[in-house]
C-alpha cells in the first residue's frame, strides 16, 4: 500500500499538532486531520481560556519550535497557594503555600492563553516540512488493513497511513472505531471558566481554593491585572450560576474570590464544562495509539490534562522515531506497547490521585476539614515534602521523555 504519510494523526486540538511537530522533526511525513478550521480558532479573541503549563511542558513546546512564538505572552507562575476555603470566610488558617524560589529550575510553570498556543502552534505547523495540515474535516471512518491504516473524512477523501494516531479527545471516535472501552465516571460537577480583572497586582501567584462544592482556582494572565477563573460546582449549581446575567455571575463570584485582589470585574467569556473521569482500557493496537484527552481526561483540579498529554506526546514520538531509525515496523504492536507501558501507569495514577483529591476537598464535613487543614499545614511546614510536590507539579518527576528533558530525540 502506498502511503500518504507515515503517520496519521486524526485531532488537531493542541496535543495533535505537539505530536506532529515533533515527529517531523524526527524524519517522519506526518498529517493532521481536525474538524475544525485552523484560522478559527486561531484568530480568536481574549476569552480567557488559558493553561498552567508545567516547566517540562514548556520544555517540550521549546524543542518543537513552539515556545519562542509564546515570548511576552506567558505568565510566569512564581507562586501556589493553596487553602481550604468557604464562600465569604475567605481561606483558613492552614494553607500550603509553593515558591518558585525553593526551585532551582525557576517558575513552577507558565499561563498562556489557547488563542496564543493554538496560534504559535499552527505558524509552526504550517512551516514544517513533510506536516500536512487538513483542517475543516472530519474523520468518520478508519480501517486497520495488515499493510497499514486508513483514515476515510467526511468529503470522501481517503488518507493512508503506517500508524493512526488518536489525539482527539474525551469522546474519542478513534477509540470507539477501534473497540477501545473507556471507564470513568462523571463527578455532579462543572467547571465555570472565564476572566476576571482585579485592581491589584497578582504578582504571579496562583490561587487554589478549595470549597465544598469544588475547588475554584485563580490564575495569573500576563500584565498582572487579569486571572483566569476555572471554578467548579456542583452541576445544578453551576447551571444556575451560569443562566445568571454577568452582574449576578460576579455576585456570586465575590465571596468564593474574596478581595486579597481588590475590585474585580468579568473581563472574558463565560464556558462551562461537565467535568468527569475518563480512561481508555487500552492506549494502543497494531498500528493505533492514543494520545492525551482520548486516552485520559481528567479532573481540571491541578491543571494537569494538557501536561499529561505532552507527557504522551514526548514518550510516543521518541518510540516511533527510534524504532524507525532502527528500520522497526513502527505499527507493530510490540513497538506500539513500549508507549503503553511507558506512559498507561503515570496518567492512570494521576488521573486517579486528582480524583482522590477532589473528593476529599470537595465536601463540608468538619473531621475531612480539619484533618485536610493540618495535612495542608504540616505539609507546608516541611521543605523537602514541599519540594517534592513542587517538582511534580512542574513535571519533573518520573522517567520524562527526552523532549521533555530538554534534549533532542
Ligand atoms: C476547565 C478546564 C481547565 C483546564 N485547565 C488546564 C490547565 O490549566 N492545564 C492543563 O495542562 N490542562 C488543563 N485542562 C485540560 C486540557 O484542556 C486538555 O487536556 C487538552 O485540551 C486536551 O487536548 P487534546 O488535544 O488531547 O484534545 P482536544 O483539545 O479535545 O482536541 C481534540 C481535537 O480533535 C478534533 N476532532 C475530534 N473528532 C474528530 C474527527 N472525527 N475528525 C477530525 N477531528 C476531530 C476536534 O476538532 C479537536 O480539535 C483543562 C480542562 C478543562 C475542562
Amino acid at each position: 500500500m502506498e502511503h500518504d504519510a507515515d503517520i496519521l494523526i486524526v485531532g488537531g486540538g493542541l496535543n495533535g499538532p505537539a505530536l506532529g511537530l515533533a515527529l517531523a522533526q524526527g524524519g517522519l511525513r506526518v498529517a493532521v486531520i481536525d474538524a475544525r478550521p485552523a484560522p478559527q480558532r486561531a484568530e480568536a479573541g481574549f476569552d480567557g481560556r488559558a493553561y498552567a503549563l508545567a516547566i517540562a511542558s514548556k520544555r517540550l513546546l521549546a524543542a518543537i519550535g513552539v515556545w519562542g512564538a509564546l515570548d511576552g505572552k506567558v505568565q510566569p507562575i512564581l507562586k501556589i497557594k493553596a487553602s481550604d476555603g468557604r464562600p465569604g470566610q475567605g481561606p483558613a488558617p492552614f494553607f500550603l503555600t509553593f515558591d518558585a524560589g525553593e526551585l532551582e529550575e525557576g517558575p513552577m510553570g507558565y499561563m498562556v492563553e489557547d488563542r496564543h498556543l493554538y496560534a504559535a502552534f499552527l505558524e509552526a505547523m504550517r512551516s514544517a516540512p513533510g506536516l500536512e495540515l487538513i483542517s475543516g474535516e472530519t474523520v468518520v471512518a478508519q480501517d486497520g488493513a495488515p499493510q497499514g491504516v486508513t483514515v476515510t473524512l467526511a468529503s470522501g477523501r481517503v488518507l493512508r497511513g503506517r500508524v493512526l494516531v488518536g489525539c482527539d479527545g474525551r469522546a474519542s471516535g478513534v477509540a470507539e472505531r477501534a473497540g477501545i472501552k473507556r471507564q470513568g465516571w462523571g463527578y455532579g460537577q462543572t467547571a465555570l471558566v472565564t476572566a476576571v480583572r482585579h485592581e491589584r497586582n497578582h504578582e504571579g501567584t496562583a490561587h487554589q481554593y478549595f470549597m465544598p462544592s469544588g475547588p475554584l482556582a485563580i490564575l495569573p494572565l500576563p500584565g498582572g491585572h487579569h486571572s483566569s477563573i476555572v471554578w467548579s460546582e456542583a452541576d445544578a449549581a453551576a447551571a444556575a450560576i451560569q443562566a445568571l446575567d454577568d452582574a449576578g455571575y460576579l455576585e456570586a463570584l465575590r465571596p468564593r474570590f474574596g478581595d486579597f485582589l481588590g475590585e474585580i470585574s468579568l473581563a472574558g467569556a463565560r464556558f462551562t464544562y461537565p467535568l468527569n473521569l475518563t480512561l481508555a482500557e487500552a492506549f494502543v493496537r497494531p498500528g493505533l495509539a492514543l494520545v492525551g484527552d482520548a486516552a485520559h481526561g481528567v479532573h481540571p483540579i491541578a491543571g494537569q490534562g494538557l501536561n499529561l498529554g505532552f507527557r504522551d506526546v514526548g514518550a510516543l514520538a521518541e518510540v516511533l522515531i527510534l524504532a524507525a531509525r532502527r528500520g522497526e515496523e513502527i505499527g507493530a504492536l510490540d513497538v506500539l506497547q513500549r508507549y503503553e507501558r511507558w506512559r498507561r501507569f503515570d496518567s492512570t495514577a494521576l488521573a486517579l490521585g486528582m480524583d482522590s483529591v477532589n473528593r476529599l476537598f470537595s465536601n463540608d464535613n468538619p473531621i475531612l476539614r480539619a484533618g485536610r487543614d493540618l495535612g495542608l499545614g504540616i505539609v507546608n511546614a516541611l521543605p523537602g515534602l514541599r519540594r517534592g510536590f513542587m517538582r511534580q507539579a512542574a513535571g519533573l518527576q518520573g522517567e520524562l521523555p527526552k523532549l521533555l528533558a530538554g534534549q533532542a530525540i
